[in-house]
């Protein structure tokens, strides 16, 4: 059921159809019944169509037909299909997820989760929109994807990856779902990048993207790419193909990922934009440096050995020569 908390916070769409669904965390907040008491308020100048509880309550704010105020100004760097409409809000349906953590830390909740993608799944069908990530003809995203800068954790983490796979029919429906791993599961190596990435606490190295949603699903069982590919050693870098062409790699622990949908780099029988490839030129690169790292340190110690040495010797001279002339007096 939805309850309805109406908004005086809206605007008309002039005449443009929803293409977007923004989904969004509301940085406070314990239920979904008081975030829509504080879009009813004129005051607040803010609203969304719809917000989610952790309990799976809905409320609606705005009609759909309608424009709420959920997105502000373009930040720098915004997705760059923003900047063709005159202003976001006419071309998006907003859904905020109660986070009760000012900095939208928390993973959603299992009811919360439910009740999301049922409503993502219905606005989709009812308004067209393509039900994949957002590109520049629709699709599902974060505030993030329109407020990289100022709204960066806005949803903060979300199972994205699950959700396409539920719009798309491809979460197996006998129970045996393949597992994808969490934040959470990986914490004591991960912590939230903005946007849909990961940066490792070891070494700040960043998994994002198609590639951070493959290593959470990588092996299917234990903790996924954590258990089988170990942690990111570098940041996803380009790599020159046969042909010339760039295709993005990035070097784990165990092994190195290849983000390359039209395989020109390589391509194993059955994969998909993303493959397990042989170790990259950069990491070989990495591990030369660190070898000559370590030369020059050595060299450096028999260095300061034969200067102690030296030393050692000069001392033992000047004392000689003090007592030389200590009996000469
Ligand atoms: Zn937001």
């Amino acid at each position: 059921m939805i309850l309805s908390i109406p908004s005086p916070n809206y605007m008309s769409r002039q005449g443009r159809r929803p293409r977007w669904v923004i989904l969004h965390g509301t940085a406070g907040f314990h239920k979904a019944e008081d975030c829509g008491y504080y879009f009813q308020q004129p005051s607040s100048q803010v609203s969304s169509h719809y917000v989610i509880g952790q309990d799976g309550t809905i409320v609606q704010c705005v009609d759909e037909a309608q424009a709420a105020w959920a997105n502000g100004v373009l930040d720098a760097g915004a997705d760059s299909w923003w900047y063709d409409t005159p202003n976001p809000n006419y071309d998006t349906i907003s859904i905020e997820h109660i986070k009760p953590h000012t900095d939208n830390s928390d993973e959603i909740t299992p009811a919360q989760k439910a009740a999301s993608f049922r409503l993502i799944a219905q606005i989709c069908a009812r308004w067209g929109i393509p039900t994949r990530p957002a590109d520049a003809q629709g699709g599902i995203t974060g505030h993030f994807s329109i407020a990289p800068i100022n709204r960066s954790g806005c949803p903060g983490p979300y199972p994205w990856d699950e959700l396409f796979n539920y719009l798309n029919g491809t979460s197996s429906d006998d129970g045996d779902e393949m597992k994808t791993i969490s934040l959470k599961d990986a914490s004591s190596f991960f912590e939230q990048a903005p946007g849909n990435a990961w940066r490792c606490k070891k070494n700040n190295c960043v998994v994002g993207n198609a590639i951070l949603d493959f290593y959470r699903r990588f092996g299917g069982d234990a903790l996924c790419g954590l258990s089988y590919l170990g942690l990111p050693l570098n940041n996803e870098h380009p790599v020159t193909a046969k042909d010339g062409s760039k295709v993005i790699v990035q070097d784990f622990e165990r092994g190195s990922l290849a983000y390359d949908p039209a395989h020109k780099l390589d391509g194993p029988p059955g994969v998909g934009a993303i493959y397990l490839t042989h170790r990259g030129v950069a990491l070989e690169v990495q591990e030369l440096r660190r070898q000559l790292e370590d030369a020059k340190k050595q060299n450096h110690a028999a260095e300061v050995e034969t200067l102690k040495k030296q030393v050692d010797g000069y001392k033992q001279a000047v004392s000689a020569a003090v007592k030389t002339l200590q009996s000469i007096k």
